[in-house]
């Protein structure tokens, strides 16, 4: 008998009362949930320095800032959201009107990593709550503190038959797993996201993979260089390159390479001083074996900025390594550090064909000031999402679905698209019984010469 069986069950008989159908109870539920953060506040940010020594600034902007304004957006949209979509009606069907009911799946399973361990968890559950469905969160073990402040801040603000998180690593994954939710959720790497769309498999349980990959920022040498200069620096080291999104490694056209890279420093320092590794708020290395993972990187490489780190705190200071080739693992596998390769090209085609020989990117990142430029990255390139002259804001705005494709995620979800993630859309026909065509019936003669 699988531990959480028990679990499950219980939240089936709640979503069977159907109280979570109402749109007044999911946007109470919503309030509640907001409160919640509120009063958790101090100890998110806390267990946030714990895990990851993110600074209060970080963890408020990037991980609790970014849930109210989501919250708010969802209250106040949700009940025009829940309102079945009438859509036309067929010359074919005349008489009848069509309808699409977003219906909530059930029970669904949430799986989140460790790099954003608050936030990840917490934006897919407000849409699941906000489509009307029961839910358990599995966050990462990697992030025990926060893992540890969800699983008290849902206990105690919501029952567990309707939210619940459960505390474990990939074992507690497996046996979530092997259970028949009606929807999984998962954040989280190539390879586990594999794992999980197969156990789904057996259930046929409709899945959301938000994966990760290496997304390229290209700069042409036409871009304004200075804002590519803020805006990559910003993206790449906010973290300590810790990020889905950020840009993974750096193609540079060759005319403006070394002015863009001498930008590139002065951000840097200007951002971060110069003793980062000795710096309070410095974002740390989620553990000791990503660490040493990304210390490998910097050995096989040649630094053209940065490079230094202090092994007892894991900080590693913002890096640019010169251009490696492909073969090279850290252009193989995803970074997930503060450490950036930098690659040259002299025309775009050889960076259009470069990117789709690759898995296809979560995100991809452009700076050039010309339209058709931009124009031919957008059409011959698939991608996620992504931004042109500028890095990571597209996943800031709720009407911006987010994203992967191939092999960096399946479906979206932000605003309005993560109330569709946990809804099943409902088709219906609403037929008059006003009146009949006999067309379709076989006793019509004339039937099949008139289709
Ligand atoms: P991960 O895949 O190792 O872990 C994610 C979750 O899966 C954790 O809760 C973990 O406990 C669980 N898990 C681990 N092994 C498992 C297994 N064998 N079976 C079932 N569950 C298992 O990922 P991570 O290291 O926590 O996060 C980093 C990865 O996530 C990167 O690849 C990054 O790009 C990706 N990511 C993607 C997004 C996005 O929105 N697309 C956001 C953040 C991170």
């Amino acid at each position: 008998m699988n531990q959480y069986d028990e679990i499950l069950s219980r939240q089936r008989s709640f979503f069977a009362t159907g109280v979570t159908q109402r749109a007044s109870f999911r946007i109470e539920q919503l309030r509640k949930l907001k409160k919640a953060i509120r009063d958790y506040e101090p100890a998110i940010i806390e267990a946030l320095r714990q895990d990851l020594n993110k600074s209060e600034l970080d963890a408020y902007s990037t991980e609790i800032g970014i849930l109210y304004k989501e919250i708010n957006n969802f209250i106040k949209h949700l009940n025009s959201w829940v309102k079945p979509t009438r859509v036309k009606t067929a010359l074919t069907h005349i008489g009848s009107q069509s309808f699409i009911y977003a219906e909530p799946y059930g029970v669904v399973l949430i799986i989140s990593p460790w790099n954003y361990p608050f936030q990840l968890a917490i934006a897919p559950l407000i849409g699941a709550i906000a489509a009307g469905n029961c839910a358990i969160i599995k966050p990462s073990e990697l992030s025990q503190h926060v893992s540890g402040v969800i699983s008290e801040m849902l206990t105690v603000c919501f029952p567990g038959d309707y939210l619940l998180a459960v505390e474990g690593g990939a074992e507690t994954s497996t046996e979530l797993l092997n259970l028949k939710f009606d929807k999984i959720f998962f954040t989280g790497s190539v390879a586990v996201g594999k794992i999980v769309m197969q156990a789904a498999a057996k259930y046929l349980i409709p899945v959301t993979l938000e994966l990760g990959g290496k997304s390229p920022c290209i700069v042409h040498k036409d871009a304004n260089l200075d804002l590519a200069a803020k805006r990559i620096v910003w993206g790449k080291f906010l973290n300590s390159g810790q990020t889905c999104i950020a840009p993974d490694y750096l193609w540079v056209q060759k005319e403006v390479k070394e002015e863009l890279i001498e930008r590139m420093k002065g951000c840097i320092h200007e951002y971060y001083g110069q003793n980062i590794v000795q710096s309070r708020d410095f974002t740390q290395i989620i553990n000791e074996k990503h660490f040493q993972r990304l210390l490998l990187y910097l050995k096989q490489a040649r630094i053209l900025v940065g490079g230094g780190y202090n092994e007892k705190r894991r900080l590693i200071e913002p890096t640019i390594i010169d251009s490696v080739d492909w073969k090279n693992p850290v252009l193989q596998e995803e970074i997930f550090g503060p450490i950036l390769p930098v690659l040259e090209y002299q025309e775009l085609s050889e960076v259009i064909k470069g990117v789709n020989e690759h898995e296809k990117p979560l995100a991809l990142y452009f700076f050039s000031e010309k339209r058709e430029l931009q124009d031919q990255i957008l059409k011959e390139v698939s991608f996620g999402g992504g931004c042109i002259n500028d890095t990571m804001m597209h996943i800031v705005t709720p009407y911006l679905p987010f994203g992967g494709v191939g092999n960096s995620g399946m479906g979206a979800y932000h605003g309005k698209k993560s109330f569709e993630a946990f809804s099943h859309q409902k088709s219906v026909l609403h037929q008059t019984t006003l009146f009949d065509l006999p067309v379709r019936y076989p006793s019509f003669k004339y039937a099949l010469q008139m289709i």
